[in-house]
C-alpha cells in the first residue's frame, strides 16, 4: 500500500505494440492508428490548429496524459505553425503513471514523433501527487501533468483552457472520469467558446456535458468506432488580454531570478531593479544553499505546493544551471524524538520515489536527487536575458493611469511599469502597500572554511554542511530581528555556534578547521506566522480594511517569506506568479493557490473579527 504515491499503471502490450491496461480493460489509443487518432478526434475535433492561429497563448486540457501521445501529437503541430512568441499550454491530468520504460515502448509505434519523445521521455514526469510543469521554451511548449485522481486535480486548477480533449478510459469501464461533477468543473474552468472532444459518443456523456453548459454533437468516429463528441460552450472564444511587456522585478536574490527566468521562457525581458551593487546582496548571496524537500506526513494543499517545488527546483537547476547546482544528494537526519518517528513513518510509505528518497544510516531520509547550489553562479544564468539595473532602491510604487511608477528614497521617479513583482526578501514589508504583512526576519549566519576534500554530501539536521569545490559551507546560526534591521554583520559568537553545529554533524570534519580561517556572512530571513511562502497578487489592505475584502492592487505582485527554503521554493512560485500575470494557467490552483495567497493572512484575521 501506498497511498502516498500515485498507483502505477498496470499495462501490458499486445502483439501489435499497443498497451492495454488491465485494470480497465482498455487500450491506450486506438487499435487503427494512434496518431491519425489524436489527428481526427482530438485536433481536428477542437478545430485545431485553426483555433490557435494569430493566439498569444492558447490552453489545452486533457483528461489521461497516459503515454503522452496526444501532447506530443498537439507539441508537432504547434511547433510548425507558432507565432514567435506565442506560448501553448498543454495540461494534463493523470491519476496511474506510466513509468518512463514504459512510455518509451508505447512511444516506439510512432517513428513520427520521434524527436519530440525522445525529449518528453528525458523529461519524464517523477511519479509524486501533484503538479509538475515541463517547459519546452525553443517551441514556447509548455507540458504541465497534473498528477492525481481526476476530480481532485481539478478541484486545484484554475484554467483557464481553450480545448479540451476528453481521453479517459470508456465511460463504462472508467466512469470517475466522467462524472457530472467533473464535467461540471470543465466548463467552470474553461474560457467562453471553448472547445471539446472525444473518441466517445456515450450518451451518459453527451447528456451530462449539455447539463453542464456544452453544445455537443455526434460526428462520425475514428476507426471502428461509429460515432465520437465535440462540444461547444456558448459565447464567442474571446481575445484574451495580452501580456504585460513592462515588468519590474524589485529584488536581486534567487526569488528575482527565477521570475526573470520565467518571463525569458515567454519571450519577455524584464527589469531587475537590485538595491546594491551586484545580485545576491541578501541571503542569496550565500556562498551554497540546500536544495531539499520539506516532506510532510499530512496531504493538502501546503505539503503538496513543497514537494511540487522541490520536484521544480531540481529540474530547474539540472537543467538551467548545471554548473552551479552539485546533486551530491542531502542525508536529513532527525533533530528530534518525534522526528524519528516521523521519519521512520514517511519512509514506510514514502511521498516520492525510491530514486528520490530512500532511507539513510541511523534513521535518516536520504534525499537522493536533492544537493547542493551556488546560488550567485545559479542567478546570473537565470537572469541573462534580462536588463539588470544595479545600485536601484526603490522605495515607494505609486499607480497611475499609465502604470506603476518606481519612485527612490528621494521620491524620484526612476520608472514606469505595467506590472511590479516585489521579490525583495527580508524588504518586502518596506513598501506603503506591504507594510501589514505579519512577517518576521531572523539573523542567520553561514560559515565557508578551505578544504581540499570536502565530504561527498550534504548533511542537515536543523543546520547543515554543503560540500562545494574545495570547501565546506556550514551554519546557521538563528536570532529574531527587528523588521528593520539592515546589513546584517557576523559575529564571532555566531561562527563559535556554527563550529559546534558542525561537530554535531561531522565531528571529525569539525577538529580539521581553524575557525581563524573561516569566511562568515550572515543575512536576514524572511518568514511568515505560518511558515509558508507568500506568492500571489497584493491584496489592497485599505480597501479591505474598509469593508471591502478580496480587493487586490492591480498589477501588483509578491513573491517572498521564503525562510530558509528559498532555493527550493522560489522556481516553482515564480513560474506561478509569471504564469498569472502573464493570463496563462498556473500549476499552482484552488487550495494550492490559497495556501501561499498574500491575502490569507487577512482572511484569517477577518474570520477572527480582526485587522492586521
Ligand atoms: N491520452 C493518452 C495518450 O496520449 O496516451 C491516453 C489516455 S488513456 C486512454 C486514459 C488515461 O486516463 C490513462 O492513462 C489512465 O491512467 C487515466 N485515468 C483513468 N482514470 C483516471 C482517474 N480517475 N483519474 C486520473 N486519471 C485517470
Amino acid at each position: 500500500m501506498t497511498a502516498r504515491l500515485p498507483p502505477t499503471a498496470a499495462v501490458a502490450f499486445d502483439a501489435a505494440g499497443i498497451p492495454h491496461a488491465q485494470a480497465f480493460q482498455d487500450l491506450y489509443f486506438s487499435k487503427d492508428g494512434g496518431l491519425a487518432e489524436t489527428k481526427t478526434v482530438f485536433l481536428d475535433g477542437c478545430n485545431l490548429p485553426e483555433a490557435w492561429t494569430g493566439r498569444e497563448t492558447f490552453v489545452i486540457g486533457e483528461l489521461g496524459f497516459g503515454t503522452g501521445l496526444n501532447a506530443l501529437a498537439t507539441w508537432q503541430a504547434w511547433r510548425k505553425a507558432r507565432a514567435p512568441g506565442s506560448v501553448l499550454h498543454f495540461v494534463s491530468v493523470e491519476g496511474f503513471p506510466l513509468d518512463r520504460a514504459q512510455a518509451t515502448t508505447a512511444l516506439q509505434a510512432f517513428p513520427e514523433v520521434a524527436d519530440l519523445a525522445t525529449r518528453l521521455l528525458a523529461a519524464w514526469p517523477v511519479r509524486a501527487f501533484g503538479p509538475q510543469r515541463l517547459w519546452f521554451p525553443d517551441d514556447g511548449f509548455a507540458l504541465t501533468v497534473l498528477l492525481g485522481p481526476v476530480e481532485t486535480m481539478l478541484a486545484a486548477f484554475d484554467g483557464p483552457v481553450d480545448a479540451w480533449f476528453l481521453d479517459g478510459f470508456a465511460p463504462a469501464r472508467n466512469p470517475q472520469m466522467w462524472t457530472p461533477e467533473v464535467l461540471a468543473r470543465l466548463t467552470a474552468i474553461s474560457r467562453p467558446g471553448a472547445r471539446l472532444a472525444s473518441y466517445t459518443a456515450a450518451s451518459a456523456v453527451r447528456q451530462d456535458l449539455a447539463a453542464a453548459g456544452w453544445h455537443v454533437e455526434k460526428r462520425r468516429g475514428f476507426g471502428r468506432k461509429k460515432d465520437r463528441i465535440v462540444a461547444r460552450l456558448p459565447g464567442e472564444a474571446p481575445t484574451p488580454p495580452r501580456r504585460p511587456t513592462r515588468i519590474a522585478i524589485l529584488g536581486g536574490g534567487i526569488a528575482g531570478a527565477c521570475l526573470a527566468h520565467a518571463s525569458a521562457r515567454r519571450g519577455l525581458v524584464p527589469t531587475l531593479y537590485l538595491a546594491g551593487e551586484a545580485l545576491g546582496d541578501g541571503a542569496s548571496g550565500n556562498a551554497a544553499g540546500l536544495v531539499m524537500p520539506r516532506l510532510d506526513r499530512g496531504g493538502g494543499a501546503p505539503t503538496e505546493v513543497l514537494r511540487s517545488a522541490y520536484l521544480a527546483a531540481v529540474s530547474l537547476y539540472q537543467n538551467q544551471t548545471p554548473d552551479a547546482f552539485n546533486p551530491c544528494g542531502v542525508l536529513q537526519r532527525p533533530d528530534q524524538d518525534r522526528a524519528v518517528a516521523a521519519f521512520a513513518d514517511l519512509l514506510s510509505d514514502p511521498p516520492l520515489p525510491s530514486a528520490h528518497l530512500a532511507p539513510g544510516e541511523g534513521g535518516a531520509l536520504h534525499h537522493v536527487t536533492a544537493g547542493v547550489l551556488q546560488p550567485c553562479r545559479a542567478m546570473a544564468q537565470l537572469t541573462a536575458a534580462c536588463a539588470v539595473t544595479p545600485n536601484t532602491k526603490i522605495s515607494a510604487l505609486e499607480q497611475t493611469k499609465t502604470g506603476w511608477h518606481l519612485h527612490s528614497d528621494q521620491c524620484q521617479s526612476l520608472a514606469t511599469a505595467d506590472v511590479v513583482v516585489i521579490a525583495a526578501g527580508a524588504g518586502l514589508a518596506h513598501f506603503p502597500q506591504t507594510q501589514w504583512l505579519p512577517f518576521a526576519l531572523s539573523r542567520g549566519q553561514i560559515e565557508c572554511a578551505a578544504l581540499a576534500d570536502p565530504p561527498a554530501q550534504a548533511i542537515t539536521k536543523g543546520s547543515y554542511l554543503a560540500p562545494i569545490d574545495n570547501a565546506v559551507v556550514f551554519g546557521a546560526s538563528f536570532a529574531p530581528a527587528a523588521m528593520d534591521a539592515q546589513n546584517a554583520v557576523p559575529t564571532a559568537t555566531d561562527r563559535a555556534e556554527n563550529l559546534i553545529r558542525l561537530a554535531g554533524l561531522d565531528e571529525a570534519l569539525a577538529a580539521r578547521l581553524d575557525p581563524n580561517r573561516f569566511t562568515s556572512r550572515a543575512a536576514y530571513r524572511a518568514t511568515t506566522p505560518d511558515r509558508l511562502p507568500i506568492a500571489g497578487q497584493a491584496p489592497d489592505h485599505a480597501a479591505w480594511t474598509s469593508g471591502h475584502p478580496g480587493q487586490n492592487h492591480a498589477g501588483l505582485w509578491l513573491l517572498g517569506g521564503l525562510g530558509a527554503r528559498g532555493l527550493t521554493l522560489a522556481p516553482l512560485l515564480a513560474e506561478h506568479l509569471i504564469s498569472l500575470i502573464c493570463h496563462e494557467p498556473s500549476p499552482l490552483g484552488g487550495a494550492n493557490a490559497a495556501a501561499i495567497a498574500p491575502e490569507r493572512f487577512l482572511w484569517r484575521a477577518l474570520r477572527r473579527g480582526k485587522t492586521l
